[in-house]
């Protein structure tokens, strides 16, 4: 179904009850819609904030049923949400990002080949299907890093391999799923840009950020990249804004790169909804990428957002809870939230566990460098290396 300006008082649902649904529900419900969350998890965070909570599996007949019902239009909070079950749901009503925009978003082959009709460059790869393609790799993709095509998230499902060995003991650790091998690549830092398109073709975007890894998860986010040349940021932008109209996107996506030690700028992945790199926008931007999340899925017109304040965003990972030995303890907030500029963002998740998005610290300033030294004395506080 197409979609047409949904007025606030309606209802807008959403797929998924993770933090980025939360975030979407607190955006539409600031808009004056209402919400609606499909989940199974009864306690999920944003299922618990939101006006319905249909509790049920992602294929569910019945539940699909109940989302549509209440819900003008849905979008998704997670790339693994079934494609199938998108394309149940748009048959009753507008839904995006689409079901189809999604599958070329959870399978890196396709996701790699998409980049490739845009012509935005990737990292040199193969496609590992089975044994014989396992053994024909080029020696040049060495060492690499065999990642599963399907299903990865915060660096789960991929392995760091050195040679041929590796790699045989790899695709076997990772149950000889469909993978791909990339060479592994000298990066110089990382970025990401966030983009969100309506259904008339319009598209917006946010100033590029900067991110750090740790351990394959999201660590620190900073804006403006303090690295980037102004030659890479428009290529960036210009690539990620492709990526979105050649796919005929409708919603909000993020595109991450590498830039090289060269200075070659590298498309890594997408993410068909907002992302954890563009948390800061909440605090640091006019609107924030939920904000245009609304916007698309509501039909509503795309104001170009303004960065207003240079920030730096913090995860704060279940880590945090276990500093001192084994008992579960809630870190000093009373100390972090002692110094200017600093929000805390907690997702309301019950319980903490190492590597689990508890929630994320935003610190805004006058001046990046203030912001930086801030968030430097933040995550001194909370036990956070420096960066
Ligand atoms: P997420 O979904 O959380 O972004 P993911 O599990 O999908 O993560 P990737 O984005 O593919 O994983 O990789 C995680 C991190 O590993 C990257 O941000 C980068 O730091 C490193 N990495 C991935 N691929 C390469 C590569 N080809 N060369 C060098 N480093 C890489
Ligand atoms: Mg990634």
């Amino acid at each position: 179904m197409t979609l047409r300006f949904i007025p606030p008082g309606q209802t807008l649902g959403v797929m998924g009850g993770g933090q980025l649904g939360r975030m979407f529900v607190h955006a539409a419900q600031q808009m004056g819609y209402a919400t609606a969350v499909l989940d199974p998890d009864a306690a999920s965070p944003a299922g618990l904030v939101a006006h319905h909570h249909v509790q049920a599996d992602y294929l569910d007949a019945t539940g699909l049923a109940h989302l549509g019902a209440v819900s003008a239009a849905v979008t998704t909070e997670f790339e693994n949400v079934p494609a199938a079950a998108l394309r149940t749901l748009a048959a009753m009503r507008p839904v995006a990002p689409s079901g189809d925009a999604v599958a070329v978003c959870q399978d890196r082959a396709a996701e790699k080949a998409h980049f490739g009709r845009c012509n935005v460059p990737c990292a040199p790869f193969v496609l590992i299907e089975t044994r014989d393609q396992l053994e024909a790799v080029d020696a040049a993709l060495l060492p690499g890093i065999l990642k599963t095509a399907r299903l990865g998230y915060d660096g789960k499902g991929q392995v760091r391999v050195a040679d041929r060995a590796a790699l045989a003991a790899a695709w076997d650790a990772l149950k000889q799923v469909p993978c791909v091998l990339e060479q592994m690549l000298p990066l110089a830092y990382e970025v990401s840009v966030i983009v969100a398109r309506g259904a008339d073709g319009a598209s917006v975007h946010f100033p590029l950020q900067q991110n750090l890894h740790r351990d394959g998860i999201l660590a620190v986010t900073r804006v403006p990249s303090p690295d980037v040349t102004p030659d890479v940021q428009q290529q960036a932008i210009a690539h990620a804004g492709r990526i979105a109209a050649t796919l005929g996107y409708v919603g909000v996506l993020c595109v991450e790169f590498f830039v090289l030690k060269d200075g070659r700028l590298v498309a890594n992945e997408m993410a068909p909804r907002p992302h954890n790199s563009g948390h800061y926008t909440l605090d640091a931007c006019d609107q924030s990428q939920f904000d245009l999340q609304v916007r698309t899925l509501a039909g509503a017109p795309l104001a170009a957002p303004r960065l207003h304040s240079p920030a730096v965003m913090l995860n704060l990972l279940g880590d945090l809870w276990f500093r001192d030995g084994a008992a579960e303890a809630e870190p000093d907030w009373a100390a972090v939230l002692a110094l200017p500029g600093v929000h805390l963002h907690l997702y309301g998740k019950a319980s903490a566990r190492p590597g689990r998005k508890m929630g994320h610290l935003t610190v805004t300033a006058a001046t990046a460098e203030f912001a930086n030294a801030v968030a430097l004395q933040a995550a001194e506080h909370l036990g956070l290396a420096a960066w």
